[in-house]
């Protein structure tokens, strides 16, 4: 979704909406996020301060998460309230947007657009945990065999320990 950012009204303008769980592709390049599993409800407001843009937010969803150690996907709940500041200088008649915070060199603007999918995305991925795990003692994959640990087990660290090979 984008908005014009010339076309603000003094007052500031609300969007309210809601992304389907298929909103999120596997090419926006975040490896940690399978996808949604549930519908993403966004509240924004987008308003001129000076000459800055603030964008308010909040974000709630439920995402799909690959787990760090076993590779599982799992389910988590975010909510998350953001401030995002845009600087617009006139130039040629014609209104130039700079972005202030350069986070992730993501692209929010194209032309005098706000790219709000963008901004989402950032905002999800900006939002995760350090490390993704489906439960904090999760057990992991056996490094020698893959299996996962937590549904089932090996005997590959009880012959690896009888080699003496553990340092
Ligand atoms: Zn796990
Ligand atoms: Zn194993």
């Amino acid at each position: 979704m984008k908005i014009d950012l010339t076309k603000i009204p003094p007052g500031g303008k609300r969007i309210n909406f809601s992304l389907e769980p298929g909103w999120w592709k596997p090419d926006f390049d975040e490896d940690r996020i399978v996808g949604l599993d549930s519908p993403l409800s966004a509240r924004l407001k987008i308003y001129l301060a000076g000459e800055k843009i603030v964008v308010d937010g909040f974000l709630s969803v439920r995402l799909l998460l690959r787990c760090d150690r076993c590779l599982e996907t799992y389910s988590k709940d975010l909510t998350t309230d953001f401030r995002i500041y845009l600087s617009m200088f006139p130039f040629n008649g014609e209104a130039e947007v700079e972005l202030l915070e350069n986070d992730l060199n993501l692209d929010f603007i194209d032309d005098n657009f706000l790219d709000l999918d963008q901004i989402i995305k950032e905002q999800l991925i900006l939002n995760l945990p350090m490390k993704t795990l489906c439960t904090k003692d999760c057990k992991g994959l056996c490094p020698i065999c893959g299996c996962n640990l937590n549904t089932g087990s090996c005997s590959c660290q009880s012959r690896y320990e009888t080699l003496g090979n553990v340092s």
